[in-house]
């Protein structure tokens, strides 16, 4: 009445229509989708986005089916599919396969037997995708969905993969394809995956109970950024790129970490049953299965003490002009895995751990 008397319009109440309540529960699941999607740090719920979660979980099958692990998942799939007795596709399947390029974009392969690495699709060489590489002789190709192992067995490209004739580049592309198959031994072991920009072993290095600094040297290591006297010396920073315990012989990781002749005793007292290691990662893969069995976090464990000891003795005898033969390098490894052992997490079983400790450290 006031407001009608002074002039003012009263304020209305909008009517709430059906259609005001379905414009509203839009409006509100808009605004929920968008803070469920958002993390809790930027004010959202922190909710997955479930379609990118779904193809990332595909790719992680993807992922175990080509690398070879067996389970009933990947089993069932190559008994159907690659065995060609499916008569149609799952929508499953056809999704699943529909990711499987994007799947070898993303990742690279370290050779093994080639079984389950694509020729032509797969980053396998150092000349990268060799669809992108040989773009003349992809073009001619019949069969483009062989893998690395079929190529190999058949001793290169054959008449029957390519078309009758070849354009002038695509057959300079064929003699330089032959050429570098022949450098290429292919080994009596899976072929080893993992994303491209990452390095193997990432297992190994976050999960471990070692402190961060070790945990920072093996990524260093595993990225080929030790500062050893070879890359310090192809660097320009050093005059001769020679181990400082072996003349002549060029210190490079590998070198450092496991071909050395001062570790040679060291592997004998770790590896009693196997030939030593010949490169830095495989020590540190070496010495994770190496007896007695124990969880894969207390494995890493001891494979990242080893390295961090030999390199931290490397260091004391160049710069400190210490002596540390195998007996202190075993000591220096017990005594670091027991003070790393108090950030083991409880429910962890580190028994097995103590028992490598004092058995497979023993010196005489
Ligand atoms: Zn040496």
């Amino acid at each position: 009445m006031a407001c009608r008397i002074l002039g003012i319009p009263s304020r209305r109440r909008p009517q709430l229509t059906p259609d005001c309540y379905l414009q509203m529960t839009a409006e509100m699941s808009t605004k929920m989708k968008i803070d469920q999607d958002r993390s809790k740090e930027d004010g959202g719920l922190g909710i997955k986005d479930l379609a990118t979660l779904n193809k990332s979980l595909m790719l992680k099958h993807i992922h175990k089916l080509l690398r070879g692990d067996r389970n009933p998942w990947a089993d069932w799939i190559r008994f159907w599919y690659d065995g060609g007795r499916a008569d149609d596709e799952t929508p499953c399947w056809r999704y699943t396969k529909k990711l499987i390029p994007e799947y070898r974009q993303i990742t690279e392969v370290e050779l093994g037997d080639g079984e389950t690495t694509s020729f032509w699709h797969d980053t396998w060489s150092e000349a990268g995708v060799l669809r992108e590489a040989l773009p003349a002789l992809f073009s001619h190709c019949l069969n483009t969905d062989v893998t690395v192992a079929e190529v190999m067995a058949a001793g290169g490209l054959g008449p029957t993969d390519l078309q009758p004739r070849l354009s002038t580049p695509a057959a300079s592309e064929l003699v330089l394809l032959h050429d570098a198959l022949h450098a290429i031994a292919p080994q009596p072991c899976p072929d080893n995956r993992w994303l491209k920009g990452g390095a193997p072993l990432a297992d190994i290095n976050w999960d471990s109970f070692a402190p961060k600094k070790v945990q920072v040297f093996f990524w260093i290591l595993r990225h080929h950024r030790t500062r050893t006297r070879d890359r310090l010396h192809r660097r320009g920073l050093l005059d001769a790129p020679d181990c400082p315990f072996c003349p002549g012989a060029p210190e490079d990781e590998d070198h450092l970490f496991a071909t050395c002749q001062r570790l040679q005793p060291l592997w004998e007292l770790l590896l009693p049953e196997q030939p030593p290691p010949t490169s830095a990662l495989g020590a540190a893969e070496a010495v994770r299965e190496a007896p007695p069995p124990m969880a894969p976090c207390a494995a890493h464990t001891a494979g990242l003490a080893v390295l961090w000891i030999v390199w931290k003795s490397r260091n004391s005898m160049v710069f400190n002009n210490d002596a540390h033969n195998t007996a202190a390098i075993a000591r220096m490894v017990r005594h670091h895995v027991e003070l790393w052992l108090c950030r083991a997490p409880r429910r962890l079983d580190v028994e097995p751990l103590r028992l490598w400790c004092s058995t497979a450290l023993l010196t005489a």
